[in-house]
């Protein structure tokens, strides 16, 4: 785990393995506001570092369990309040039904109770406005701390132009909440996978130019009569182990399935 500061934030960035895949997941804190809790695999130097860190209140960008895994602990140990999106709330407070491939990579993640967010939330110095920005998660939400002009997004970014999606997630969603986020005035964007952006508005511009191309793309092969695993043959015809260890619950095919729903 590698912690380090920008101005008043502190990033605790992990890197988890399994086999050759890697991904790297942060938490981060901000005038006594813990942004996502990490998951439930780095309990043992998560808890190292929360014993420090002290925080008022957590807000969870979605409930996925690489977000929420020290939730129940922050919950139980250092009863400090927990805030998710309303859509949220009731996949937090049941046993995550993950697939295997999931468990593995990032821990299972016990029940918790959390607080409905509002659209604003204030800390010590700082107003924040809540974004609701579905498409990777119903219940994704992106933070824009309305004095530095910083926008926390979550998963919303994660990379500009990705070749396949989750089954959960949809094209034109992430397309609209690009957007939703872009209306406000920043250029600081912090993703929860690939960290500080100074340039963030342009990774935001360029990630939403990159999915409106796809999603005329994948529309015009439509009209022209291709069905949609010919055109995912066409678009994305690479694999990668990822869609064979997630059982294709990562796959390019549900890029084009979302756009054509
Ligand atoms: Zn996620």
């Amino acid at each position: 785990m590698k912690i380090t500061s920008f101005e008043d934030l502190k990033q605790a960035e992990m890197v988890l393995s399994f086999g050759k895949q890697k991904m790297t997941v942060s938490v981060f804190m901000i005038d006594g506001l813990l942004i996502d809790t990490g998951p439930a695999k780095m309990k043992a130097k998560l808890i190292l570092l929360f014993e420090q860190w002290d925080m008022k209140k957590v807000i969870l960008t979605h409930h996925h369990e690489d977000h929420t895994g020290l939730a129940y602990w922050l919950q139980e140990i250092k009863k400090v309040p927990i805030y998710i999106h309303e859509l949220g709330i009731k996949d937090c407070e049941n046993r995550a039904k993950l697939p295997f491939y999931r468990k593995v990579f990032w821990g299972e993640r016990e029940p918790f109770q959390p607080i409905e967010l509002n659209d604003m939330i204030t800390t010590d110095n700082y107003n924040w406005d809540v974004i609701h920005t579905p498409g990777h998660a119903h219940d994704h939400v992106a933070l824009f701390n309305q004095e530095k002009g910083w926008m926390f997004g979550g998963d919303l970014y994660i990379q500009p132009t990705p070749k396949s999606l989750f089954a959960f997630e949809s094209v034109p969603e992430i397309i609209t909440s690009l957007k939703k986020v872009l209306t406000y005035d920043f250029e600081t964007y912090i993703c929860s996978h690939a960290g500080i952006k100074i340039k963030g508005r342009q990774a935001i511009e360029k990630k939403l130019d990159y999915l409106e191309s796809i999603q005329q793309e994948v529309q015009s092969l439509y009209n022209q009569g291709m069905n949609s695993n010919a055109i995912r043959k066409k678009l994305f015809p690479k694999s990668h182990p990822m869609h064979y260890l997630s059982f294709f619950e990562n796959s390019p095919k549900h890029i084009v399935n979302s756009i054509l729903e």
